[in-house]
């Protein structure tokens, strides 16, 4: 890079000049250019702008750009250079793997440190065009993405633009001078791995099972690993291991949330849920079939020889740089034993508060009602609604080293280091409330409760949270009022709920419009007749997705929250003690700045997120 460039990023990293003028000026003569950056003030003098190439020089470590973006806090660092006798090589897998710092925030301090811009690729659209004209095979061998033409360069995106040697193969393989752009290292992996394999086919899908790495075992002691030896040794031959390995790898990278064995006396089907419509991806021939379901109980630690009742077990594997949790549920069918895995991959939901949709109205009060010392927090909606990503990304917003966090779930979905997390076990007695009761006797601050079915527990919760405690829960009810009316009904003190009450919400997951195929639309008016009044949207711009490779021609890919959040104001509390009637308070909520769960997903219409048809999916009318 030469000496003017690096001055101008050396200016652009420390916001002294912004992206538009950095283009401006880059193509300027040195004299020129600093004449300019004089007259803007970004410099004082001629000497003043070499002094910003020196300090270019000096690269700045990763750590240094980390702490000095309040990223890693320095008594963190100071246990790891603690442990590992000094900074380790390997500082930034050890940061993501320790859950210390988000990969994200990791990335984007490497694009920091080396000048380079950051791409989210979660939201950044892919150039089809442009990665189409690369050979798939140099693209996955050197793990870049091919972003965009500027001039005659290419810029890649990578994950390590400090590695040389690397680029220097990838522009003597395609021929072009590149530039470099970071993203987080298992996105990369993640977009090739879907750009290879856009379809759903199954031939397409499971071409390379034979190539198909051997999943990595996660956090499995020595014994679980002789379990897994003896059991390959009874087995006729490993294809049937790689035939599993290959179906859980390939939903990782197809995002679904479960995994379906069906048993017909033909054979087995195998179904991904994704964005959560099913699709059959393979049928398992009727010889393999047992030793298919056989394998799936083996790698969650169940009895493979008990196939009579219901079996639950969970089990992890390390799959694109990251590991993940599985849980499995067996149940005997008429033909046999029916497997579904669900794939709790915290990378992909983030659990980052930021990150789940939240319209910022909706996310100041949520976030200021989560870091009151004390109170109950509900959410409300129904099952697969995202309220346990909700809850657990709270978790990880509010907990600290010095409170005491515990929840107790049905079952544990997430293993959030640092916290106490308790599973429900009906047939053992250990229930909601019984759980609870003991929870409350182990000093903790905050208390997560998974689910409020009962009087008991609604009961153990209020007191809990008017004892000083935060206690955050989910209920399964349609909306916020709906919420208020089955409280009542469990029995609860409509004083005991005014006093202890912080927040009531509710939420759905709607599906958004596919980035690659999103194209404006005009829907009918009837439609938009049905979402309120027509005049005021009839000049908005619709859209909706075509359908394309990338979203099995639904047009809609991946999902986004829709919320509505009631704070409970000293005149709800009094509307909730007077037993006013569910509308009233409804409209009491909305004139204090209540959006609706049906307002909230017509916003997201509107700003060209999602489509009228979803909405009218997932929502009722107000
Ligand atoms: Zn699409």
């Amino acid at each position: 890079m030469a000496v003017w460039e690096k001055i101008l990023y050396e200016l652009k990293n420390r916001n002294k000049i912004d992206k538009a003028r950095f283009d401006a000026l880059v193509s300027k003569t040195p004299a020129d250019g600093i004449k300019e950056l004089i007259a803007l003030g970004a410099v004082e003098s001629e000497q003043a702008a070499y002094k910003f190439y020196f300090s270019s020089l000096r690269a700045r470590t990763l750590e240094d750009v980390l702490i000095s973006e309040g990223t890693l806090s320095a008594a963190d660092l100071e246990r790891i250079i603690d442990e590992f006798k000094g900074v380790p090589g390997n500082l930034k897998d050890i940061l993501i793997e320790r859950n210390i710092v988000y990969p994200l925030a990791v990335y984007k301090a490497i694009a920091v440190q080396h000048h380079a811009d950051f791409v989210d690729l979660n939201t950044e659209k892919i150039d089809d065009a442009l990665f189409s004209k690369f050979d798939i095979n140099i693209v996955r061998r050197y793990q870049f993405i091919p972003h965009k033409m500027e001039g005659d360069k290419l810029v890649i995106i990578i994950d390590d633009p400090s590695d040389v040697e690397r680029i220097e193969e990838i522009e003597s393989v395609i021929g072009f001078p590149t530039a470099a752009c970071v993203a987080v290292k298992s996105d990369i992996s993640r977009i090739i791995n879907l750009m290879i394999e856009t379809s759903l086919s199954e031939t397409a899908l499971f071409s390379d099972t034979d190539d198909t790495p051997l999943l990595k075992v996660v956090n499995e002691d020595a014994d679980d690993t002789a379990a897994d030896a003896e059991f390959l040794k009874t087995m006729s031959d490993s294809s049937i291991v790689k035939t599993v390995d290959s179906v859980i790898l390939k939903a990782i990278r197809k995002k679904a949330s479960d995994i379906h064995f069906e048993v017909y006396p033909e054979g087995l089907k195998v179904k991904y849920r994704i964005d959560g419509a099913l699709y059959v991806v393979k049928t398992i021939d009727v010889k393999s079939k047992n030793f298919v379901i056989s394998r799936l109980k083996n790698m969650a630690s169940l009895d493979i020889s008990e196939k009579r009742i219901p079996q639950d077990g969970r089990f992890k594997r390390f799959i694109d740089d990251r590991a993940i949790d599985f849980r499995v549920s067996v149940l005997p069918s008429v033909f046999g034993e029916t497997v579904v895995i669900r794939v709790l991959d915290q990378n992909a939901l983030g659990l980052d508060l930021n990150r789940l949709g939240f319209p910022d109205h909706d996310l100041v009060r949520f976030k200021k009602n989560i870091f009151k010392p004390y109170g109950m927090i509900l959410v409300a909606g129904p099952t697969g609604s995202g309220k346990t990503t909700t809850l657990y990304s709270a978790i990880r917003a509010i907990k600290t080293p010095e409170d005491k966090f515990i929840t107790i779930e049905d079952p544990v979905e997430y293993q959030i280091p640092d916290i106490v997390q308790i599973n429900v076990n009906e047939k053992k007695g250990l229930t909601f409330a019984s759980g609870l009761r003991s929870i409350v006797r182990q000093d903790p601050d905050e208390i997560m409760v998974g689910e409020i079915r009962d009087f008991e527990t609604a009961n153990i919760a209020i007191n809990a949270a008017l004892t000083g405690h935060l206690v955050l829960s989910t209920i399964h009810a349609n909306n916020v009022i709906d919420a208020i009316g089955r409280l009542v009904n469990m029995g609860v003190d409509p004083y005991q709920f005014a006093a202890s009450f912080n927040l009531i919400m509710s939420q759905r997951l709607i599906r958004k419009i596919c980035a690659s195929c999103r194209k404006e639309h005009t829907p009918d008016g009837e439609m938009i007749k049905l979402m309120g009044d027509f005049e005021a949207y009839k000049d908005n711009k619709f859209f909706r997705g075509e359908g394309c490779r990338f979203c099995h021609n639904t047009g809609y890919s991946g999902r986004t929250g829709i919320y509505e959040t009631m704070p409970l104001s000293d005149t709800i509390k009094a509307m909730v003690i007077g037993r006013t009637s569910p509308l009233e308070i409804k409209k009491q909520a909305v004139s204090e700045g209540m959006t609706t769960l049906r307002q909230s997903a017509w916003k997201r219409v509107v700003d060209g997120v999602s489509t009228i048809e979803e909405i009218n999916r997932m929502t009722f009318e107000d």
